[in-house]
């Protein structure tokens, strides 16, 4: 997600996999005002219960502020894009037994991508583990 604050900033590149598959929840203990986006509503997978996200183009081409050059809302975007590392995704990852981590991967294809592309960013820019 393209927008990082200047303590958490992600060399992302032109990868723009979590821009194309990952919910974007709203929090608004984060300051985030659900009305300043366009949303949907959707369960959250951690919780189960409904929570706001932001809209994905109808497509399938992900997050509706995704524009051709990136994110078309860099000075705007929620907290969960500005403090979204897939490096950190790929260490938590790693830190569940094999055989949960795996079937989450077979079962997710969200999941896969995201730890496929944490797991080339980790490669590419490590990330110590302590910081997961
Ligand atoms: S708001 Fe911007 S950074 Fe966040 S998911 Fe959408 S395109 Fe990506």
């Amino acid at each position: 997600m393209g927008n990082k604050e200047e303590r958490h900033i992600v060399p992302c590149g032109s990868c723009q996999v979590c821009c194309r598959l990952s919910w974007v929840f709203l929090d608004p203990a984060q300051g985030d005002i659900a009305e300043l986006y366009d949303t949907v509503e959707v369960i959250h997978p951690t919780t189960g219960a409904p929570a706001r996200a932001l809209a994905h183009r109808p497509n399938g081409g992900g997050c509706i502020y995704l524009g051709a050059n990136g994110c078309t809302i860099h000075d705007r975007a929620p907290s969960m894009c500005r403090n979204f590392d897939c490096r950190l995704y790929y260490w938590q990852m790693m830190g569940k037994p094999r055989a949960l981590r795996k079937r989450e991967l077979r079962e997710q294809y969200t999941a896969k991508e995201l730890f496929e592309a944490g797991s080339n960013l980790q490669q590419k820019h490590p990330l110590p583990p302590l910081c997961a």
